[in-house]
């Protein structure tokens, strides 16, 4: 791995939406059946669906109820592999400054997952930013090529956008021309590297996000995958750590993050 230490790239990952538990609805449907229901008191609402859920599968209620908290619940359905509970639980997230390489992998996660990505073809890419991956800066010559690399793209992608607008005079109607442009971005783009920014909201289900924690966060050569699953663990824990009770967020040499899966015990 990087001698140096690992240049910080500009990932941010915002959560812009979460799962609401409506513990009133709930209640009213526990009175109805003349149950009761002894809650964990700093269990959050993210793990209060996933444990109302769980409950309502074996109406573990009242009497029914074992004397678990909320975390040795979860933990419990996680363990003994229940875990299609998780997928009551979902968050939106914002992921900014990372590259079109770094989405192409992501967007390969179908189950549980939501993608809504900037358009190539809708959105003016002049102004495009470059995400530059931190293995670059060990070698001038290796920065040196990268920059080059990205200046010609760019000025390509220009080039291409200013030759072709021409065209744009000679159509008529407003949807033509929209269409028109649709083709000269996308005659352009193709010359645009992965590691062209983009941004992506994301909408993922817990079992989804713990799926892809496991099997992404680890990889020591993949850094911006790291840096992300870290991110996304280090938002969604704070807000379920019952969820997220086995997962730890360590270090390599360079600094960069790594996602460790310290597996279900219990
Ligand atoms: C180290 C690594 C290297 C990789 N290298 C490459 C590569 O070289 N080329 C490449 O194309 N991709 C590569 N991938 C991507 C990989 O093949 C998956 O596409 C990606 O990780 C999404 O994983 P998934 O399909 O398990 O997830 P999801 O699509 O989210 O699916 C989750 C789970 O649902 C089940 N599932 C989903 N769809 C089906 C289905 N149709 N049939 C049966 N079960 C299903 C499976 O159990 C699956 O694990 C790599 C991934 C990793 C982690």
């Amino acid at each position: 791995m990087a001698k140096s230490r690992a240049r910080h790239m500009g990932i941010s990952v915002r959560i812009i939406g979460r799962s609401h538990f409506d513990a009133k609805a709930f209640s009213s449907f526990l009175n109805s059946e003349g149950l009761s229901w002894k809650r964990s008191l700093k269990a959050s609402q993210i793990e209060e669906i996933v444990e109302a859920a769980g409950r309502i599968c074996y109406m573990s209620f009242g009497k029914k109820q074992s004397p678990r908290s909320n975390r040795e619940y979860i933990r419990h359905l996680v363990c003994m592999g229940h875990e299609s509970v998780l997928e009551h639980a979902s968050w939106t997230f914002l992921v900014t400054g990372v590259s079109r390489g770094f989405t192409h992998q992501l967007v390969r996660h179908r189950v549980g997952f939501s993608f809504s990505q900037l358009s190539q073809q809708y959105h003016d890419e002049t102004e495009a930013q470059f995400v530059e991956p931190s293995a670059v800066a060990q070698s001038d010559k290796a920065r040196k090529a990268w920059k080059r690399s990205i200046s010609l793209s760019k000025k390509a992608y220009d080039e291409i956008l200013k030759s072709l607008a021409d065209l744009k005079q000679s159509v008529a109607s407003a949807v033509d021309k929209r269409e028109l442009m649709r083709a000269l971005r996308s005659a352009a783009r193709s010359v645009l590297p992965n590691a062209t920014e983009t941004k992506i909201v994301m909408t993922a289900n817990a079992r989804a996000l713990r799926y892809f924690l496991r099997i992404r966060g680890s990889i020591p050569g993949d850094e911006e995958m790291r840096r992300v699953a870290a991110a996304l663990l280090k938002k969604v824990r704070p807000e379920a750590p019952s969820i997220f009770f086995d997962f730890e967020i360590g270090k390599l040499g360079d600094g960069s993050p790594i996602v460790h899966w310290t597996g279900v015990a219990n």
